[in-house]
């Protein structure tokens, strides 16, 4: 991370009057949440998520779901926001974006207090029911699964009950238009700890009229950026910050 980007970076953030930020699941590493694609320790070297988080295993075999791809996605629920979750909720507060796009499903935004955060894959705090569509706290799948029940069931209906989570074979939440609405009619777009390798959520930054985008390594959009740097999240950010307040 160099001076030179850091200032060009808070210039863009200045100059723009409507900014939205992208996240991945490079935010979160730092927070102890392996992401897919970092080398060595990405959870892709160890376990297909393809084929554990699909809507094929959910519903052909949701005894093997229930069994794996589910305690993937419980590893996230303890997880606690690092400081660049911190730093995107105070320059929410303070003006400076006007709010979160993320891919993650880790609930770590919400914990650090950002309010407008529109969450393209779905979130672990809920589940719902496959038949009736009712809603219900995730504890309450994780509770039946803890009683052997698996899969565990909808208490209304009897249906199978499902986390809110949006598998590979799932249709994309509202919120996934909203994000697309937000950035066509922002001046920039931040893209933080993404690979932009999952679609359709990396045709966002592409609708985005100018880009910045915050990532360890380099991106397949890294060309379309006014300006990129390589560096850990929580530290740029809050560089940022220290650069923005000073001006
Ligand atoms: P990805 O794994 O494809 O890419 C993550 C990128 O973040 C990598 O390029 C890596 O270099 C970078 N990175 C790692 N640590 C960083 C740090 N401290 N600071 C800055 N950059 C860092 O992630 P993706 O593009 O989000 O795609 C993965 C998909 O898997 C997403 O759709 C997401 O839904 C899901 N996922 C979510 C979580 C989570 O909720 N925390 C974790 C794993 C995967």
């Amino acid at each position: 991370m160099s001076l030179e980007e850091i200032k060009k970076a808070t210039k863009l953030i200045k100059d723009s009057s409507k900014t939205m930020v992208l996240t991945g699941a490079g935010i979160s590493t730092e927070s102890g949440i392996p992401d897919f694609r970092s080398p060595g320790t990405g959870l892709w070297e160890n376990i297909d998520p393809m084929e554990a988080l699909s809507t094929s295993v959910l519903y052909n075999n949701t005894e093997k779901f229930y069994k794996e791809g589910f305690n993937m996605l419980l590893n996230m629920t303890d997880a606690e926001p690092n400081r660049a979750h911190y730093a995107l909720a105070e320059m929410e507060r303070l003006g400076y974006i006007k709010g979160v796009i993320t891919q993650n499903i880790d609930n770590l935004h919400y914990k650090a207090g950002s309010k407008y955060i529109l969450e393209v894959h779905g979130n672990t705090r809920e589940g719902s029911c496959i038949k009736c569509g009712t809603i219900v706290d995730l504890n309450i799948l994780i509770n039946k699964v803890n009683n052997k029940e698996i899969p565990p069931k909808c208490d209304k209906c009897g249906g199978i009950l499902r986390p809110d989570v949006v598998f590979f074979g799932d249709m994309l939440p509202d919120d996934f238009n909203i994000a697309l609405q937000e950035v066509e009619t922002s001046d920039l777009l931040i893209v933080i700890g993404s690979s932009l390798m999952v679609s359709p959520v990396n045709y966002i930054p592409q609708v985005a009229k100018k880009l910045i985008i915050i990532n360890m390594e380099p991106t397949i959009m890294d060309s379309l950026a006014e300006t990129t740097i390589h560096d850990k999240a929580g530290k740029v950010l809050e560089t940022i910050i220290e650069e923005l307040e000073k001006e």
